[in-house]
């Protein structure tokens, strides 16, 4: 089995000796892709991580977090893969019927060449979904690393994002990624010109490696309506400098579940990052001389939290917030009820 859970006795062990007396009750992934299998072409698989799976729907999803945070109350805010070549209707379909607003939160895919924009507006309204999952591949081009921000999000859809007050789950682009000029600017704009709408930096906007964050805060950290998700982040040294850099209510905890659940962790090596994982996957070197016993993406970043939380020398309060309050206060009821 891929999934790094509980199930194995190597995991509930780090569980037991590292995470479980920090973990809080109640815990909030705002950050979490379900597909079900119609959404991929028929015969194809999605590599997490390097490992194929054909889907990752509400029942894998209920019985992960079951395996993964033992004895926890769990939430998660859910929205499709993202990629050209899927069902981007029927995954929206998919997540929209599966979500009970209780505990699962929907968020919908949203593509810039959507023809139909009066339809977009009411196809979110419909599914009930309570914030956009742009991304860059759907804007097309060639040269992925050229797209921008306002590319992705146009204002035509963000001035419904604003009117509804839609939360922006937002993966900024550009090899740059958060220390990119363009995208600072673009960023700040968003947050300006749409004050009603709640744009999240996915994965601290990209920021793997120690110097991709340390100075690039500072024009971003007092817009009222930033926020920054933690997803796939690894490194303590990242996390400590954001903890202690923006207002706490801003940080929510999040994972990027499934591809987290897989075996591996992001490094850094000078000045860059990387994935290492035991199998090969595009973005990862991987491990081909068997060196090393993983555990999950997943529980790497709790760990690198855990180690953040204690430098930086945050309180009980603070980590509640950041696993669950801070997370709450941008969805309209109250999750894990
Ligand atoms: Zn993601």
């Amino acid at each position: 089995m891929w999934r790094e859970t509980t199930r194995h006795e190597r995991n509930l062990k780090i569980f037991r000796e590292e995470l479980d007396d920090f973990l809080p009750e109640k815990i909030l992934d705002f950050h979490v892709h379900i597909f079900s299998a119609d959404v991929l072409p028929a015969g194809e698989t999605y590599a997490c991580a390097g490992h194929p799976i054909a889907k990752y729907d509400f029942a894998d999803l209920e019985r992960d977090l079951a395996e993964v945070y033992p004895g926890r109350r769990t939430a998660a805010v859910c929205f499709g893969l993202p990629l050209v070549r899927y069902d981007m209707k029927a995954n929206n379909a998919y997540v929209a019927a599966g979500a009970d607003h209780r505990r699962f939160f929907p968020l919908r895919l949203f593509d810039p060449h959507e023809p139909d924009r009066a339809a977009v507006k009411r196809d979110i309204v419909a599914g009930r979904f309570l914030g956009l999952k742009p991304y860059l591949d759907y804007v097309r081009k060639a040269d992925a690393g050229a797209v921008e921000v306002a590319e992705m999000l146009p204002d035509w859809i963000m001035q419904v994002a604003d009117e509804l007050q839609l939360i922006v789950m937002l993966h900024i682009p550009r090899r740059g990624r958060l220390a990119d000029p363009l995208n600072q600017r673009q960023v700040v704009d968003l947050c300006r010109r749409f004050p009603r709408a709640k744009i999240v930096l996915a994965h601290v906007g990209r920021a793997y490696y120690r110097k991709s964050i340390v100075g690039q805060l500072d024009g971003l950290k007092d817009l009222p309506n930033l926020y920054f998700d933690l997803a796939m982040l690894n490194h303590w040294e990242v996390l400590e400098y954001l903890f202690r850099t923006v207002a706490p209510e801003k940080i929510l905890y999040a994972t990027d579940l499934p591809i987290a659940l897989a075996p591996g962790k992001s490094v850094e090596i000078n000045d860059q990052y990387t994935y290492v994982t035991p199998v090969p996957w595009d973005l990862s070197i991987s491990d081909e001389h068997r060196k090393l016993v993983f555990t999950s993406f997943l529980y790497e970043e709790l760990r690198a939290i855990r180690q953040a939380v204690e430098r930086a020398g945050r309180s009980h309060d603070f980590v509640r917030g950041l696993f669950y309050e801070n997370g709450r206060r941008l969805l309209p009821e109250n999750p894990g009820s």
